[in-house]
């Protein structure tokens, strides 16, 4: 493969960063070059397997349910979840609070010129649990793209395309960035080596075999490579001890291709790595039964009923229930000396409840079919709900409780779980469906869910006893943690500048994307609020492509 020539602005990454980069570098009229180290199927990174779900503040969407929001709502929450305590904080601060003000003003506007649409029911992610200064989102904010990924990335596809049309953009696939060219203290290029063609599908990791060396030049360099959850060695090596010991046994929720390489080799280049420790990891991934990349792990989006036990049986404490706290979770299930923890829960509750996270998770979004997406207020789950329930290694499925445990018991080393504890555990709680009121607070937060009408109509089951037969079989899943967003980053200014140990830029080098910690090297701080990071990469990668291509 011959590698193309110099261009203005060369973008290292062809995800959702380096499209919307590439987007406006090419509309300022600049030459830019595209480099990605996979190959040409895989263009759009991990965005076309997201859910494509974007935070939106004060949304029509929003109002039409009843959600009164707004930025000074919206600002508190994501104060109060990020808990910036730094003082490398100052431009991930920055940033989040440019971004925030974006989510409640352009942002919508802005993606629907672009084509982009939005599921009418506003998902309520991260909910907190632990009180009105705590973390969590007041209201929802999770609006799933018409489409899923896919739909958000096609926007940016079709204008790198016209710009290819036009000769303004040139992609290379399969060219790997070792390095960061530096001359005078300015970047002027890259150099790497050109990797051996792959037909690897999709998704799939693919050869890192050497065909040729190259050494590229340009006016500016934008880094949108990506973070590090598909290199579980770094992601350990990086682990907080806030959150306890790194957990042994983890499973991927992103592809191999998210190695975090380009982090130490930006680094090398003089850019500083800020916030390393920040991560966002989930507690409830299963085991992809189909799976495409290694590890491959697909996470339960879950509502709020379902009850959680630790590998022992216990049950966790609140707030820690299915969709409130997400570290908070993580933090608890490292106290237990295992790295796993339980679902109970009912037909019942999986069908209205279980969203599984991923484009190919959701075809009925994706394939954007009115029909098919019925279904979900119709009942029964979705296809791939059902082939998890019938396939996926994690899932056990029977018709009474005593063959429910033995069932758990028997996917784990040792049979750590007593019958007899979990029975009185469950009882317990259908005891306090007599009232609609009563002392099981996660009983309480499902009743105060069914108040949103979003929840009520296809993601909170009715209160209904778990014992009883005429709920459906019972379901038990083994919740695996399961690696995902990188929320420290490389430190950029408002522009997507890398700036260097000094704090000043480093002329010709920018950032965006999850690489810069979707803005600022980390504008979530220690926790998300959930959709935020598609829209971080496009906010970021609009801020550093237009930088780069020295509009103002
Ligand atoms: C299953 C799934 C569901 C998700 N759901 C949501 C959601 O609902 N909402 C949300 O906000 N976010 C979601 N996300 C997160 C979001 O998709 C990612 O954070 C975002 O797409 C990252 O985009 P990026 O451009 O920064 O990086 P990437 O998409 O990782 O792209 C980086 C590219 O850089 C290339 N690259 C890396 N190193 C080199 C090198 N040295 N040389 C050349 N090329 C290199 C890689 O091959 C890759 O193509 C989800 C992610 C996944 C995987």
């Amino acid at each position: 493969m011959q590698s193309p020539t110099a261009a203005d602005v060369l973008i290292i990454g062809a995800g959702l960063s380096g499209l919307v980069a590439a987007a406006e570098a090419t509309a300022a009229g600049k030459k830019v070059l595209v480099l990605d180290q996979e190959a040409e199927q895989n263009l759009g990174g991990q965005a076309f397997w997201s859910f494509g779900g974007i935070f939106l503040v004060n949304s029509p969407e929003q109002r039409r349910l009843g959600i009164r929001d707004g930025f000074d709502l919206a600002w508190h929450d994501w104060l109060a979840t990020a808990g910036f305590d730094r003082a490398e904080d100052a431009w991930p601060r920055r940033w989040a609070e440019a971004y925030v003000q974006w989510a409640a003003t352009e942002k919508r506007g802005w993606l629907r010129e672009r084509g982009v649409r939005f599921f009418p029911v506003v998902g309520w992610a991260e909910r907190g649990g632990a009180g009105a200064s705590g973390p969590g989102n007041s209201v929802p904010r999770f609006h799933v793209t018409w489409g899923t990924g896919p739909g958000v990335v096609a926007p940016f596809i079709h204008q790198a395309r016209a710009a290819e049309a036009k000769g303004l953009l040139t992609f290379a696939f399969r060219h790997r960035v070792n390095e960061l060219v530096l001359t005078n203290g300015a970047v002027t290029g890259v150099r790497g080596e050109v990797l051996v063609a792959s037909s690897a599908p999709r998704g799939q990791s693919s050869s890192r075999e050497k065909a040729a060396d190259f050494e590229l030049s340009a006016g500016a360099v934008i880094v949108t490579a990506g973070g590090i959850g598909g290199n579980h060695e770094m992601v350990r090596k990086n682990w907080p001890a806030r959150l306890g010991t790194a957990p042994k046994n983890m499973i991927s929720g992103v592809p191999a291709h998210v190695d975090g390489r380009m982090l130490g080799i930006t680094e090398a280049a003089g850019g500083q790595l800020i916030n390393s420790d920040r991560m966002w990891h989930y507690t409830e991934g299963v085991q992809n039964w189909d799976p495409i990349w290694p590890m491959h792990g697909i996470r339960i989006l879950p509502g709020p009923s379902s009850l959680w036990f630790d590998a022992r049986g216990r049950r966790l404490p609140g707030p820690l229930y299915p969709g409130f706290d997400t570290l908070g979770t993580l933090a608890h299930i490292q106290t237990t000396g295992y790295d796993y923890t339980w679902f109970i829960l009912t037909q019942k509750i999986i069908e209205k409840e279980f969203a599984l996270s991923g484009s190919e998770q959701n075809p009925d979004l994706t394939n954007k079919s009115i029909f098919q997406t019925l279904g979900r207020v119709r009942g029964g789950g979705t296809p791939p709900l059902r082939a998890f329930l019938e396939k996926g290694i994690d899932f056990v499925v029977k018709d009474n409780l005593p063959d429910l445990v033995r069932g758990m018991n028997a996917l784990t080393p040792e049979p750590l779980l007593d019958l007899a504890a979990i029975q009185a555990e469950i009882e317990n709680r259908d005891r306090q469906l007599t009232n609609p009121f009563g002392k099981d607070e996660q009983l309480t937060a499902v009743r105060g869910a069914r108040k949103y009408l979003g929840d009520r109509l296809i993601r909170t089951a009715k209160p209904h006893a778990l014992l009883d037969p005429a709920n459906g079989p019972l379901i038990a899943v083994r919740l695996n943690i399961i690696t995902r967003k990188t929320l420290g980053g490389l430190l950029t200014d408002l522009q997507g500048r890398v700036l260097g140990a000094d704090g000043q830029p480093i002329a010709g080098l920018y950032a965006a994307g999850e690489v810069a910690g979707f803005g600022g090297g980390g504008m979530h701080g220690y926790r998300a609020l959930e959709g935020t990071f598609l829209g971080g990469c496009i906010f970021s990668g609009r801020a550093a492509g237009r930088a780069a291509a020295g509009v103002s």
